[in-house]
């Protein structure tokens, strides 16, 4: 089987032949980018997983997460961003623009290479899990990751899709904002819990009439409900 491919976009070539060299030992293939013109041309050739630099000569790493984000045919690819210290504002655009996790420079191979794991296991959304497609008035096509309710399409980030199918996959069952933090975002505790009822509040909105399908678990968390059911 060969291995998943992994678009790296880095710009300090030590580093990308470090990467490189590591990622192959760990069983993937790589291609490499060091200019953000250069990081859009590869898109094309549908890696993976995208390793994203922020710092970039040409333009922000921020700009080709929007880019990939945005466009239907690559915001499924996953994108693990590379921050310095003291990009946090960076960090939170990133995750804005559906960033999938991020590790920090310095970063130990054993890390990143747990991080490209964890994301590539975890895409598509709950694979592992049963996702219900239709509940009440939502539905949702996992293919082309569409949403609707009642028949009209809702237009979701892919971090408002992948809130929305974790919750689809847990039906009834309580989902605390850490384990959402940490099912959603891959994360465990490096980002405020707010995150997550900021996220939750907008997908709410979005659902318009079908909002109250997540329900606040008062100091714990939040709950999807299946309206047939209770
Ligand atoms: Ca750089």
């Amino acid at each position: 089987m060969a291995g998943k491919s992994i678009l790296i976009v880095e710009d300090e070539q030590d580093l990308v032949d470090l990467l490189s060299f590591n990622l192959r030992q760990a069983g993937y293939q790589t291609a490499s980018a060091m200019t953000g013109e250069e990081a859009l041309q590869k898109l094309r050739d549908r890696p993976d997983l995208i390793l994203l630099d922020l710092m970039l000569p040409d333009v922000q790493g921020t700009e080709i997460c929007r880019a990939v984000k945005s466009a239907t045919e690559t915001r499924h690819i996953p994108v693990i961003m590379v921050t310095a210290r003291g990009e946090e504002l960076d960090r939170v655009v990133g995750f804005e623009l559906g960033a999938d996790d991020f590790v920090t420079k310095p970063f130990s191979m054993r890390e990143l290479i747990l991080r490209v794991r964890a994301v590539l296991r975890r895409g598509p959304p709950g694979e592992q899990e049963v996702i219900r497609e239709k509940v009440g008035p939502i539905r949702v096509d996992l293919s082309a990751h569409r949403a609707y309710v009642d028949g009209e399409e809702v237009q979701l980030t892919a971090l408002e899709f992948r809130l929305l199918t974790t919750f689809l996959s847990r039906i009834g069952r309580l989902q605390t904002r850490a384990a959402l933090l940490r099912d959603v975002w891959g994360m465990s505790s490096e980002m405020q819990t707010r995150t997550v009822d900021t996220h939750v509040k907008r997908l709410r909105e979005k659902l318009g009439k079908a909002r109250e399908l997540i329900e606040t678990v008062r100091g714990a968390g939040y709950r999807m409900v299946d309206p047939e059911e209770s």
